[in-house]
């Protein structure tokens, strides 16, 4: 009997798989879903419950041309049907992306940037 080092062959799948999904994430959902109208809950595998108005999702988009208009500190208007987004998509295991109503699509929202847009009141205590 040929005697296969099981453990070893997983591990080299797993480093293919980390450098595909080059990411280092802190926080992972556990459930993302509308509860309220108008509102993404996200549930986190810590427990935590994150509640984001989609308008506010918008507003903080982190691709290159929001950030772009942020740093010029060009107000970004996000109206509420503008803020409603007709989309929701994963990417890898790291990130949600948006499809907004405004057709903007290019912010790609990780996990971790999510999390740290949490205004609840033990978040914004914890000074994020
Ligand atoms: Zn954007
Ligand atoms: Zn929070």
């Amino acid at each position: 009997m040929t005697k296969h080092d099981n453990g070893r062959a997983c591990m080299g799948r797993q480093r293919l798989q980390d450098i595909r999904y080059h990411r280092q994430v802190n926080y992972h959902p556990t459930d993302i879903r509308q509860e309220t109208p108008g509102e993404l809950t996200v549930l986190w595998d810590d427990g935590h419950e994150s509640r984001y108005p989609f308008p506010f999702l918008r507003f903080s988009c982190p691709c290159a041309s929001c950030n772009e208009l942020r740093r010029q500190q060009v107000a970004v208007t996000v109206t509420p049907e503008g803020g409603t987004p007709t989309q929701l998509v994963g990417v890898g295991n790291y990130a949600v992306q948006f499809t907004w109503q405004d057709g903007h699509d290019s912010g790609i929202y990780a996990w971790d940037f999510l999390r740290e847009l949490c205004r609840c009141a033990e978040c914004v205590s914890a000074g994020h």
